[in-house]
């Protein structure tokens, strides 16, 4: 058995580089197990984060384009431009983002272990026992950051997410005629329970969808949107993944935590993971910290995790669930009627504002607006 670690975190993806990272900046025994033979692959992104974002994974990752908004494409063919002066997000090279938050986090002291499978751990009042492809190691807690099907996740018990949702994604080789925005689709045609997207890139455009579970794979749906759309249009990557949304009833247990997809810090409304994983990476590296230091590391100690996550960005997500809850209810009808109600100049204006991280801030004033709260009633079934 090796020596022993302060904390194992399972996945080297952008939540466990974070947490590993952090941990070992405060001097901290970490490390690192990853499935792959390197962070960033497979890639499943479409690699649009804020300039937020950037700055809280600590690393700069190559930026393949500046979107200034987006073009929203509604059900009855009609479609709404929201957009400001200010950059709304950024396209990055996510397989690098995630390398270099790896390597920030080697840097930091973290030992990663590549092409290290977690099997599963157990725990005593001595430690936790992780056992993984290349055998045992002995430390105090276990960082479940293993992505959306998370296997430390199910070591907590009965600990379902509430939803999936599938994504899959095509990079074309053809340019988009605008470079500034971004192209959303909603509608069932598509996207059923989700959106399609089109990212400009410069030379190729990403174009991708997510789907209700439900609906069965996605892909035959983006073949369509891609002919419909790009005919003729040569494919030069495929990807694809799936998003937990809604959250997990526990984040934490004795000498674990969770994080990222893991714990189904996901928001709701875009399927985005990088925000929510990148706050809850410090409130994870606090906790920890002064469990270890004062030698308490029980599922009791450890459920401060919880309420400051949910205090942070977990009531936001929340919120945003019975969001997407709503738009579940809604048929085409009802989304074509939202593009009619959000072309009204004052909703419109206020739309413009929508800042991708918070996206409930806009919707929030939207709602305590009594002008436009009472043409919200006018709109779907869902409210009724
Ligand atoms: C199609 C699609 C598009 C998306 N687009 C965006 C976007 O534009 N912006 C955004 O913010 N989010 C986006 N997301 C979501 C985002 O990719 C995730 O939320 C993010 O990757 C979560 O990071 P993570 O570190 O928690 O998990 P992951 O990135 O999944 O990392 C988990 C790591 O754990 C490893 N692992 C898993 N099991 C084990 C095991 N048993 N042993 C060892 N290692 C293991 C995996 O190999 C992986 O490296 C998208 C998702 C999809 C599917």
């Amino acid at each position: 058995m090796s020596a022993a670690f302060d904390a194992v975190v399972v996945g080297g993806g952008p939540a466990g580089s974070a947490a590993a990272r952090m941990m070992a900046s405060k001097g901290y025994r970490v490390g690192v197990l990853e499935e792959h033979s390197s962070s960033g692959v497979p890639t499943q992104c479409a690699g649009l984060v804020t300039d937020e974002v950037i700055r809280m994974s600590g690393v700069s990752p190559e930026v393949y384009n500046t979107l200034y908004g987006a073009e929203v494409v509604f059900p009855d063919g009609e479609s709404l431009e929201v957009c400001s002066e200010w950059p709304k997000a950024k396209v990055v090279d996510r397989a690098g983002l995630d390398r270099l938050m790896a390597e920030a986090a080697a840097d930091a002291g973290a030992e990663y272990s590549y092409g290290d499978r977690y099997v599963s751990h157990s725990v005593s009042k001595d430690g936790a026992f992780v056992r993984s492809s290349s055998g045992e190691r002995k430390c105090e807690a276990v960082v479940g950051a293993d992505g959306h099907s998370s296997a430390v996740a199910r070591s907590l018990g009965h600990n379902p997410v509430k939803e999936y949702v599938r994504g899959v994604q095509m990079d074309l080789d053809v340019a988009m005629d605008r470079q500034d925005l971004f192209r959303i689709r909603i509608g069932h045609r598509y996207a059923p329970g989700f959106f399609s997207w089109e990212i400009p890139c410069g030379d190729f455009t990403r174009v991708g969808l997510c789907t209700s579970w439900s609906e069965g794979p996605p892909y035959v749906r983006l073949k369509a949107l891609v002919e419909d759309c790009y005919p003729g249009a040569r494919v030069i990557a495929k990807y694809c993944g799936k998003i937990p949304l809604g959250g997990r009833k526990a984040i934490h247990g004795e000498r674990c935590l969770l994080i990222g997809d893991a714990a189904s810090q996901v928001k709701p409304v875009s399927g985005g993971g990088l925000y929510p994983a990148l706050r809850a990476a410090p409130i994870l590296a606090e906790v920890l910290s002064s469990a270890l230091e004062s030698g308490d590391l029980s599922a009791r100690s450890l459920s401060r995790y919880d309420k400051m996550c949910r205090d942070d960005f977990g009531k936001g997500l929340d919120r945003s669930y019975l969001l997407r809850r709503m738009y579940l209810r809604m048929d085409d009808d009802d989304l074509s009627r939202c593009g009619a109600y959000s072309a009204r100049e004052d909703v419109h204006s206020v739309l413009n504002e929508i800042d991708l991280d918070d996206p409930g801030k806009v919707i929030r004033r939207v709602a305590h607006t009594p002008a436009l709260a009472r043409g919200l009633l006018l709109l779907p079934r869902c409210l009724i």
